[in-house]
């Protein structure tokens, strides 16, 4: 096993490599890694696989998706273990990972049925009269996505399913930390009755995969990563459609009103868990300045009660950031903040690579720790004396995913929906908080285009019109 699943058969690939630990470093697996000419060779089956599933009845895509998804929950246990293995994942998150990944694919199903059209009534002009007009969404054909480290599973179901859904063929590249993940879906695609060029998942070098980004024949490239890599990508991929799902630091303001347990325990969550490596961890957080101390208190304690170890460990609440380059990263970039007179609440230890969750004080908006993406488990917290200098703080970013705000007064929560410059506004939860058919996506530098199934589908198809000159 771990070959390459290039067009339903599980391939050799130009070289094999060891998957290591997050956590201690030892081989979790060995795994093959594709050259140029397996991309090159997935796209040929893609563009052949196209031209039947263009003409597959929806109930047919729907039992195949379903079939996945009963491989996937049959496989659930085995599929915890390999993110906590390959991505440091504890197995808890790791249980609520899976789980939703089995939602994408039952939205999958739900949507592959609903995928139609409109009439356009076109007689608004007199030369119209007579005619009749339809506008249906038509799939791009092939699809490519590649994918981070982050959630494995999850983020690689939500690329396979809107392109399978909408009838597109996909090839999946998978970051290179964490392809067994990518692969279970090669396995359950593996047990339905669709063309084999549909779905290839090929761990291999951004190099290899240059016909992913380059060929023309394919029709759409789906990204989630890093900014930096992302418009790199949709700046060498002018001539397809290109969906990026990229980072942020994400912020949440407690007004005055705000019930503080709550809003202590969610923001705990959004930015401590999966060590803080999500798109949307809880980054920076704004206090009014009636309530900083009491919140305050709550969240340290709150921070300080999770239990930080072995991903395998069922008790663990943080694993390992990913790698050591990251570890050292997160520890200069709080030491950074502490030599220019930042506080440090709680935290601020490292071993190897682990993190304990860090909050900080008396930090600055130019520090790294405010303004780039720390993707560790570090947090900051800010007093504001009113609400417009809070939104305020928060639009000051060259990224805007999600934003969350604490507070019971609607006056405020439509303020804040106006003017925050987010993909989403979380009222009463962390910017963290997502539910899987949510339009999720962001704006300035976070991103373009919007994931979650329905709104997937809508950027892997195109509408075409259709216009009939009725006869007389
Ligand atoms: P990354 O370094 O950008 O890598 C993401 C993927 O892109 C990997 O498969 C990587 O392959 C590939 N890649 C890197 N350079 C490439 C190139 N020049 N051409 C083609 N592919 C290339 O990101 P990461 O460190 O894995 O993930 C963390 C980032 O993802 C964070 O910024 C996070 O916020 C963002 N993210 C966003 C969302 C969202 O939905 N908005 C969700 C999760 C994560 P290799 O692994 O082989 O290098």
């Amino acid at each position: 096993m771990n070959k390459l699943f290039l067009a339903g058969k599980w391939t050799d690939g130009a070289e094999v490599q060891p998957v290591l630990s997050p956590f201690d470093g030892h081989t979790v697996a060995e795994v093959h890694r594709a050259g140029p000419e397996h991309y090159r060779q997935a796209v040929d089956a893609a563009v052949e696989a196209a031209r039947e599933l263009r003409s597959l009845p929806a109930h047919r895509i729907a039992a195949a998706l379903e079939t996945m998804g009963a491989f996937l929950a049959e496989h659930a246990e085995e599929a915890t273990r390999i993110l906590a293995g390959e991505a440091g994942k504890p197995i808890k998150s790791g249980q609520v990972e899976v789980q939703r990944s089995l939602h994408i694919v039952e939205d999958g199903v739900e949507e592959c049925k609903r995928l139609g059209g409109e009439s356009l009534p076109l007689d608004r002009r007199p030369w119209g009269e007579g005619r009749f007009a339809l506008v249906e969404r038509f799939p791009r054909g092939v699809m490519a996505g590649i994918t981070p480290f982050n959630f494995p599973l999850h983020l690689v179901a939500h690329k396979i399913v809107p392109a399978v859904a909408s009838r597109n063929a996909i090839v999946i590249k998978p970051a290179s930390q964490t392809p067994l993940s990518a692969l279970m879906w090669g396995r359950a695609f593996a047990e339905t009755d669709l063309p084999p060029g549909t779905l290839s998942i090929l761990p291999g070098s951004p190099q290899a995969a240059t016909a992913l980004v380059e060929d023309t024949r394919v029709g759409g490239l789906s990204f989630t990563g890093s900014p930096e890599v992302g418009w790199e990508l949709k700046a060498r991929a002018a001539r397809k459609h290109v969906a990026l799902e990229l980072g942020g630091n994400a912020a949440a303001i407690v007004h005055s009103d705000a019930e503080l347990d709550a809003a202590a325990q969610a923001l705990t969550l959004g930015a401590f868990a999966t060590a803080g490596q999500s798109c949307i961890s809880t980054q920076r957080v704004y206090l009014h300045q009636d309530i900083y101390d009491n919140f305050t208190h709550r969240f340290v304690a709150a921070a300080e009660r999770l239990i930080v170890g072995d991903p395998m460990d069922p008790d663990t609440d943080v694993g390992p950031v990913i790698s050591q380059f990251d570890a050292q990263r997160i520890e200069d970039w709080i030491g950074e903040a502490k030599s220019q007179g930042a506080q440090v609440l709680t935290g601020d230890r490292r071993q190897g690579n682990l993190h304990w969750p860090t909050v900080l004080t008396d930090t600055r908006p130019d520090m790294k720790v405010n303004c780039r993406e720390v993707f560790g488990p570090v947090v900051t917290l800010a007093p504001y004396e009113d609400f417009d200098t809070a939104l305020e703080l928060v639009n000051d970013s060259e990224y805007g995913l999600q934003a969350g705000v604490f507070t019971r007064d609607v006056g405020l929560i439509h303020q804040a929906y106006s003017t925050l410059e987010v993909g989403g506004v979380m009222i009463n939860a962390a910017p963290t908080w997502r539910i899987d058919h949510m339009p999720y996506g962001g704006v300035k530098s976070s991103g373009e285009g919007r994931e979650g199934v329905r709104y997937a589908m809508q950027a892997m198809t195109e509408p075409r019109l259709l216009v009939i000159n009725l006869p007389e």
